[in-house]
């Protein structure tokens, strides 16, 4: 049967590079709770209409990106494009705005859905982190976003990012604006792609923002915001770029940033890093304030501001320099067993190796030596440990170091603490957060209320070396002496 393949524009995001995902959206969000932001997670799929009246439905996402269907009920449903609409959807139904305590800052991170020619840094369904601030306004508003994205980026390891800002000025100015492109483009429309015809009815700000080859030269000489920025949105644009300077953070004015979504406003920005190797994955985040969204969506008239970053261009950036290494996972050791009872026996051991914390895994068949040693390198393990009849018989485990390929006995009592030892685990390696000085066996003596202790009942018979005479617990003193009885 012909096999099916994933849909186009879509990946799989497999073991190490899923983790590396969720290391890249957890700092993040380390970073936006700094910033005193909480998470909201909203549907994925949403009202169409929530789109088609928060992004706007002469945008280019709205009318030929979104993934839009009908359910069983007959409701006309869209897979969401972007992450803000949701969140403003989600503040008016829940009434989150009634509080006095504003803004509302919330951050979101998840996959997005866009219908777009899959290329380099493009995808149809993607990954955003992202964050609103809703409900005050201003400059310090605008500014402290950046300055949460930039450190997040940095908390990433980016080291030059550029900042490019724009002013969107308000509605009032963007209709005067549009008017003047009008009256600019009217001379071109029969040259312009047959979007951009249709963009020049909707919304010409829109045509600024075409790909086209001819439409991009066109655009190049239009006129430009700048020359109906009021003082106000000029004073702002001004002070939001003085400040990122005076953090260090490279900021230009780019009078041609329009964004791809209808709702901003005010100062608006993108984020932009060229990666040595000279390939562009596009921004890697972008944002800006919005004024009247939270009132189009039917809430009250409150100001807001966001950013997202793309997820898969921050990985594909990242990865490139080498930079989420240390994000895969490796095993510690492999323990190879030959025959049923050293497989019995390997059980226990990996029992306890895990009980402390040991990533530790095991072979399920009998295979060459040879071959399991290659798998022991492959999942990253810096020991094996080979438990065969001989070991068996002797009561002892060949502990071979994978390094130097040097190997040892050590005795199934020693084993634990031997492999503890070597990996540079202790006892305190698991009450990380206890300060107490107990031998871990010792738990009933702890008078601390750490969730480790609290757990030892204590009411084994072992007389192994473990002092309490009355614990079940498996660490290293006990377990193996338990066995031997
Ligand atoms: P936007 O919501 O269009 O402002 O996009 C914010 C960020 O999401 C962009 O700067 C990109 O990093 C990322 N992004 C947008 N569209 C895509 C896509 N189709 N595939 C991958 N990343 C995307």
């Amino acid at each position: 049967m012909a096999s099916i393949n994933s849909p186009k524009g879509t990946h799989d995001l497999i073991s190490n590079e899923a983790r590396a995902y969720k290391y890249i959206s957890d700092i993040c969000e380390e970073v936006a709770t700094l910033y005193g932001f909480n998470p909201l997670h909203t549907p994925i799929f949403e009202a169409n209409e929530l789109f088609a009246r928060g992004v706007g439905d002469a945008t280019d996402i709205v009318r030929k990106e979104m993934y839009v269907f009908k359910d069983k009920g007959n409701r006309l449903m869209a897979l969401r494009p972007e992450g803000t609409a949701g969140v403003i959807r989600s503040i008016i139904a829940n009434k989150l705005y009634a509080t006095n305590d504003l803004p509302l800052r919330y951050y979101y991170s998840g996959p997005m859905f866009r219908y777009e020619r899959p290329q380099l840094g493009r995808y149809r369904q993607f990954h955003q982190f992202g964050v609103e601030s809703v409900g005050i306004g201003g400059v310090y508003d605008d500014l402290e976003v950046i300055l949460l994205a930039v450190h997040a980026l940095q908390a990433l390891g980016f080291e030059t990012i550029t900042t490019r800002i724009n002013s969107l000025s308000t509605r009032e100015t963007r209709e005067k604006y549009k008017e003047a492109l009008k009256e600019y483009y009217k001379e071109h429309l029969n040259e312009v792609c047959g979007d951009c015809k249709v963009r020049y009815e909707q919304n010409p700000l829109r045509m600024l923002d075409c790909k086209v080859e001819h439409d991009v030269e066109l655009a190049k000489k239009a006129p430009k915001i700048t020359d109906f920025l009021t003082e106000n949105d000029k004073k702002d644009l001004e002070f939001v770029k003085n400040a990122l300077l005076g953090f260090n953070i490279e900021t230009t004015i780019d009078f041609s940033l329009v964004r791809g979504l209808d709702y901003y406003s005010g100062i608006v920005f993108e984020f932009e890093y060229l990666p040595p190797s000279g390939k562009n994955y596009g921004a890697i985040g972008g944002g800006g304030r919005y004024d009247k969204l939270v009132n189009d969506l039917g809430g009250p008239a409150l100001e807001g501001v966001g950013f997202a970053f793309g997820i898969e261009r921050l990985f594909h950036i990242l990865n490139e320099e080498g930079k989420l290494e240390h994000t895969n996972v490796k095993d510690d050791l492999l323990i190879i067993s030959v025959g049923d009872t050293a497989r019995f026996d390997a059980y226990s051991l990996l029992t306890s190796l895990r009980t402390h914390g040991v990533r530790a895994t095991t072979n399920f068949s009998d295979k060459s030596f040879k071959s399991l040693f290659k798998i022991a390198e492959l999942r990253g393990a810096k020991y094996a440990l080979i438990i065969g009849e001989n070991e068996v018989n002797n009561q002892v485990v060949s502990v071979r170091d994978l390094e130097s390929q040097s190997q040892v006995e050590v005795p199934y009592q020693e084993i634990v603490n031997y492999i503890l030892e070597k990996l540079g685990f202790n006892h305190h390696h698991h009450h990380e957060e206890c300060d107490c000085d107990c031998e871990g066996h010792e738990h009933h003596k702890c008078k601390c209320e750490c969730d480790e202790h609290d757990e030892c009942t204590c009411d084994c018979e072992c007389d192994g070396e473990c002092t309490c005479g009355e614990c079940n617990c498996t660490c290293p003193e006990c377990s193996p002496k338990k066995k031997e009885e």
